[in-house]
């Protein structure tokens, strides 16, 4: 099996040449499901491994637009339809400059798992551009947004394709390009998931992925009789999953200590209070502005900028029982895995998509902490996105409670698959081996029903 597996890599280097987050993520889900493979050989003569790391369609795009002093501008869209079988594409777009392909492809391939672990019938995708929403006027974001839109409303629709919001896009963008949408087809449809409760949004949509996150961090600790209360955890990132992690974290009793954006991050000892997170809510989603207005506003925190090219991030290495990386991908690397592990951290629950690096990972798993790989752990957000298709599909809306209610029990479920799977192929406690096999085993056996168009 380990020939196949370099073979394979091998195939995936060499057709996708530059995208190292891709080979990444593709990497990690072989060396998982290659027991699967071994065990089911109709798989492997399916070549289902190889198909499913093909898109089934790459769409990229020009997408020109106009700033504020009346220049042309122009950036690249994309939108990566990555697999059908279960359902429509369903993944978010994401709007930063350091977005290319190969970051996509990685994102939607990583979504097609995540999908099936919800439970729900949604294929995987992703999209995005490589355009920065920061410094921009609210003008200059419409006029980008609709500039993407003009492009992408060809390849979406219900029962096709349906993005989402991911690093950059929110609802101001998703209302942006939902209005777009609809004035080009003269259709009010569910196109977009994370759209404002008036026009079709799903109570619980901004705060799911965090909430998700959290509820997952809950359910691997009680596997050890324990709970979150009392504990002190250490967050990345201060955008819309760090917020809603924080937001649960003092739910369930737990404090937190530290909040990022790409500047630098903020070490608080009295923990962020309701009040403080409102603070940072306005600062991040209103006035835009950088955390270190936090530590100047409140005189309990401490302000460290982060070197991007140091050798690891000095948020990680504080005493704290628990981590929820919630930025972006690659920011634990292995320095920064042992600095977690001796300081105490036990329990680490991705919020961001492959935050950290494969031989952080593997420190990780080799300390036997609880350790809930983002592809479990952030399914929440999707999971909300996919009931909000549903309340859309009825032209109902859910309760609050009734929402929440549903997320923690897909929460619940996405833990209960990992915990099975990983003691049906004998890697019991390791949750992304329990992610990667429950996540392909459904995408995989419904290709083998669909055949070679599966
Ligand atoms: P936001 O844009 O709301 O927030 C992103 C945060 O991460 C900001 O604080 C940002 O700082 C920081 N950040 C972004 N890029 C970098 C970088 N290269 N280096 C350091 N910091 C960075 O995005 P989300 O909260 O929505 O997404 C965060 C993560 O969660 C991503 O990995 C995303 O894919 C994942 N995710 C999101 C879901 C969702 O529902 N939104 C669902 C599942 C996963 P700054 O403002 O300075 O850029």
């Amino acid at each position: 099996m380990s020939d196949y597996v370099a073979d394979f890599m091998g195939h995936i280097k060499a057709k996708n040449p530059s995208e190292p987050e891709f080979h990444q993520a593709v990497q990690e889900v072989i060396e998982s499901v290659s027991v699967v493979l071994e065990k089911h050989p109709e798989y492997r003569n399916a070549k289902i491994m190889e198909r499913i790391s093909e898109p089934e369609r790459v769409i990229m795009f020009r997408v020109p637009w106009v700033d504020d002093q009346g220049n042309y501008q122009v950036n690249r869209g994309f939108r990566i339809e990555m697999n059908s079988a279960i359902g429509p594409y369903k993944g978010g777009l994401r709007l930063h400059p350091s977005v290319n392909l190969g970051i996509l492809k990685f994102l939607a391939f990583e979504q097609v798992f995540k999908n099936s672990l919800t439970t729900l019938p949604m294929g995987g995708g992703k999209g995005g551009s490589d355009f920065d929403p920061k410094g921009k006027s609210d003008n200059e974001v419409m006029r980008f947004c609709q500039s993407f839109m003009m492009e992408l409303y060809r390849h979406i629709g219900p029962n096709t394709d349906i993005p989402a919001g991911d690093i950059g896009v929110g609802g101001r963008e998703i209302g942006y390009m939902f209005a777009t949408y609809k004035k080009i087809k003269i259709e009010y449809t569910g196109i977009l998931t994370g759209k404002g409760l008036n026009w079709g949004g799903s109570l619980i949509r901004p705060e799911a992925t965090g909430y998700g996150t959290v509820y997952f961090a809950a359910e691997m600790l009680a596997t050890r009789g324990e709970t979150l209360e009392g504990k002190t955890c250490l967050v990345s990132g201060s955008g819309n999953v760090a917020q809603y992690t924080t937001e649960k974290v003092l739910d369930l009793g737990g404090k937190v200590l530290t909040v990022s954006d790409s500047g630098g991050y903020i070490f608080d000892a009295d923990g962020i209070d309701r009040e403080k997170l409102a603070f940072i809510m306005d600062l991040k989603n209103v006035r835009r502005g950088r955390i270190n207005e936090y530590a100047e506003k409140f005189s309990s925190a401490k302000y460290t900028a982060i070197d991007p090219s140091a050798d690891c991030n000095p948020l990680w290495n504080h005493k704290a029982d628990c981590a929820f990386p919630s930025a972006t991908q690659n920011e634990i690397n292995a320095k920064d895995a042992k600095n977690l592990i001796s300081n105490g951290v036990y329990v680490v629950a991705e919020g961001a998509n492959m935050p950290t690096v494969p031989d952080g990972v593997d420190v990780f798993l080799q300390n036997k902490i609880l350790y809930g790989p983002g592809k479990a752990a952030n399914a929440g957000g999707v999971a909300v996105s996919g009931l909000e298709m549903s309340q859309n599909s009825m032209r109902y809306s859910w309760s609050r409670e009734e929402v929440d209610n549903k997320l923690h029990g897909i929460m619940k479920s996405i833990h209960q698959s990992c915990v099975e799977a990983g003691e049906k192929y004998n890697c019991q406690g390791n949750y992304v081996n329990g992610a990667n096999i429950a996540g392909f085993v459904k995408v995989a056996d419904t290709m083998l029903d669909h055949g070679i168009f599966g």
